[in-house]
């Protein structure tokens, strides 16, 4: 008579998650790595720099007429670079820099500057970001994998929100907006917008 063997449930692995111990779960590719977004900019006739002259800043972006500059600071990880480029993508997108006196965006670490004190927006921008580059299927997934051996709803969410912050390489918080936001997307999805092969001054808000 054969033995079936008892599906491992990673005790271990579910208290060093919970515990925050485990770094180095699997990542795999992402739909928008850096790249694939600057080269998406350049189609939306966005410009893209690092720079090493932000101390404090995370990024900006700064428009004129049919120009737009995205600078980011250089002093960033990849991964914080990838969000950034997405955040200053969305305040384009969802037109925050349309008939501004001083069309532009800084964004602090901490304290932000200038028009970033309007903290809906900021929140829009990160919404934007966060239904860009997080992967429901990847979250579904992981949520599935927990739940096996998670009955409590609300912790499984958690665990699987930080494997999925993991995995697509981004902070919790915005795998967290995103899962709260997650009924309400927008008009146009970010994806499309920035599939869509027309320059970002074409785009007209609604
Ligand atoms: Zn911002």
């Amino acid at each position: 008579m054969s033995h079936t063997p008892t599906p491992t449930i990673p005790e271990r692995a579910i208290q060093g998650d919970l515990a925050g111990q485990r770094r180095s779960a699997p990542r795999r590719p992402t739909l928008w790595p850096i790249l694939a977004l600057r080269e998406a900019c350049q189609i939306k006739q966005v410009d893209y720099e690092e720079t090493p002259e932000f101390v404090a800043l995370r990024g900006a972006v700064v428009t004129c007429g049919q120009t737009a500059i995205i600078s980011v600071s250089s002093s960033l990880k990849d991964d914080e670079k990838r969000l950034t480029l997405a955040h200053e993508l969305g305040h384009i997108a969802l037109g925050h820099i349309r008939g501004v006196p001083a069309p532009y965006l800084w964004e602090g670490q901490d304290a932000p500057l200038s028009l970033t004190q309007d903290k809906d927006r900021e929140r829009e921008a990160d919404i934007w970001a966060a239904h860009l580059l997080v992967e429901p299927e990847v979250y579904a997934e992981n949520l599935q994998h927990v739940q096996e051996f998670e009955q409590d709803s609300t912790r499984a969410a958690v665990q699987a929100m930080r494997q999925t912050a993991r995995q697509v390489r981004l902070p919790v918080r915005i795998i967290k907006l995103w899962l709260k936001t997650r009924d309400c997307p927008f008009e146009e999805t970010p994806t499309t917008w920035l599939r869509a092969p027309s320059a970002w001054s074409q785009h007209e808000r609604k």
